[in-house]
């Protein structure tokens, strides 16, 4: 390196899986870090890259840090994959095989893409499922910080995999699910068998997945660093048990509060546009505007899980039988029908409009911080658990695979600010639930996602744990080059 770009500031190279939620948080770190005027160079793939243009204003947004770049990939799969359900999967040997090689030979045939005015990469902030980035940075001695976009609470879990399997309750084999697995520690008293992460269970994936899990897992302590979309007042105890392998644990999180609240307190705009891959339809914030304080449902599962035909009756049946208003994402690519038929039934289509609103991708944040949402029917996806954190909304969850598993009973059981229907999806219970979430415990179910919110943004203030975790670590990044 010449001595003129000894004043150069540090160059970080941020890889997220090629995911909606990994995509979605990791633009947000690699926003705060250009706030602290680092260099950013964005690891995408062709196909996330594409939606990102198409549907939001990320150019825009960051257009205004000059030391922001994407850099574009292939995530090894054709162009014609439905990237959704249980298929999205496909996307870990996708990445493994494919991309894991090419980003080896552009590291190399771009000099780790250093150029006159920026320095070649100084520290490589990957996806902790990407441990071919880790390899990488080992070969080429570059400092390594794996970035967790699940919460500690299913990495921890995760981590404890090898010991779970010794004590016996691992693999899942469909009995026995509400015994207690006492081999998490911290976790004894409350995590069951079914609460286990999704690619446990026999019958959903296979052997292989959850062996990449446990590998994937058990090798970020290799990392000079890891990063936790989290908070200490959250998963305070959880992260105290990660710390014991790996000291250097950076929670950070709300990452989307965080940022708001840094872009505020230098009096720059907010970004309206999340990174998301769907356009957005804002009709539904006007439907919001005409509704009461507190009364509309939120529904919405996410950007992967696939709902069945008759899950959707189930769930269309117990709304309505609750007597609540509803706002119900449903992305159009969400519905599988047996018949190949996948559309939205006509008759809940027309049936809803006298109830509630459909879009098929909403402005999350936004509604969820609307003043008429008093819940939120979710998935457990960690990206929307924590966006409903953030805004005191409690939740009903009806998990589909992955880390969902535990956020869920986390929500219910420790934190306390929502009920778990996992494993049921039958309108009897959503009806139950539904009237227990918004009216008959509402006044408890409120006050406690109060007092959650209230942690969530004190953490991510000056001063607090997540804003003063981020001080340390961007000053950690600047050492690795002095
Ligand atoms: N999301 C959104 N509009 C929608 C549904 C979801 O913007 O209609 C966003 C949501 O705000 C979150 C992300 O998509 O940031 C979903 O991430 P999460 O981790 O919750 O679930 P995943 O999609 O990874 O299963």
């Amino acid at each position: 390196m010449g001595s003129q770009q000894t004043n150069l500031p540090p160059h970080v190279l941020i890889f997220p899986l090629p995911m909606q939620g990994h995509v979605n948080s990791m633009l947000r770190l690699a926003e705060l870090l250009c706030l602290h005027d680092l260099d950013i160079t964005f690891m995408v793939s062709d196909f996330s890259h594409q939606r990102l243009l198409k549907h939001t204003t990320v150019a825009t947004r960051f257009g205004k840090y000059p030391g922001f770049r994407f850099q574009t990939i292939s995530d090894g799969l054709a162009d014609d994959h439905p990237r959704a359900g249980e298929k999205i999967m496909d996307i870990l040997p996708g990445t493994k095989n494919v991309t894991g090689p090419l980003f080896r030979k552009m590291m190399e045939e771009k000099n780790c893409f250093e150029t006159a005015t920026r320095r070649g990469i100084t520290c490589i902030i990957a996806d902790g499922v990407l441990s071919f980035a880790g390899d990488l940075a080992e070969e080429k001695g570059i400092p390594l910080i794996y970035f967790r976009t699940v919460s500690s609470c299913s990495f921890w879990a995760c981590f404890c995999i090898p010991d779970i399997i010794e004590a016996g309750d691992l693999p899942l084999k469909g009995n026995g699910m509400d015994l207690l697995v006492k081999s998490v520690p911290g976790m004894e008293n409350f995590l069951r068998r079914r609460d286990l992460p999704g690619f446990c269970r026999v019958n959903d994936v296979n052997e292989s997945k959850l062996q990449t899990l446990k590998t994937e897992t058990r090798q970020t302590p290799r990392a000079q660093a890891a990063i936790f979309n989290s908070f200490e007042d959250l998963e305070g105890p959880v992260l105290s048990e990660i710390r014991k392998y790996m000291p250097r644990i950076y929670s950070i999180g709300p990452s989307h509060s965080h940022l708001h609240s840094r872009l505020e307190s230098k009096n720059m705009q907010l970004s309206i546009s999340s990174g998301s891959f769907w356009e957005e339809d804002r009709s539904c914030v006007d439907w919001l505007d005409s509704q009461e304080p507190k009364s509309v449902l939120y529904v919405s599962f996410g950007s992967v899980t696939l709902v069945t035909n008759d899950q959707l009756h189930e769930f269309w049946h117990g709304l309505v039988n609750s007597g609540q208003k509803f706002l119900w994402v449903m992305r159009p690519d969400s519905i599988t029908a047996k018949n190949g038929e996948a559309k939205i039934p006509v008759e809940l289509e027309e049936g809803t409009r006298e109830r509630g609103y459909m879009v098929g991708w909403a402005p999350q944040e936004e509604v969820l911080n609307h003043p008429a949402v008093g819940g939120f029917l979710t998935h457990s996806g960690w990206n929307s658990t924590l966006e409903s954190i953030v805004c005191g909304v409690p939740m009903i969850c009806w998990p589909y695979f992955a880390d969902q598993m535990i956020n869920s009973r986390f929500v219910s059981e420790v934190w306390k600010i929502g009920l778990d229907m996992k494993d049921t999806c039958d309108r009897v219970i959503i009806e139950k639930l539904v009237r227990e979430l918004m009216d008959v415990r509402k006044d408890e179910f409120q006050e406690r996602s109060k007092h959650m919110a209230n942690l969530a943004k004190k953490a991510v203030s000056e001063g607090g744990s997540s804003y003063e975790n981020l001080e340390s670590m961007v000053e950690f990044i600047r050492s690795m080059i002095v």
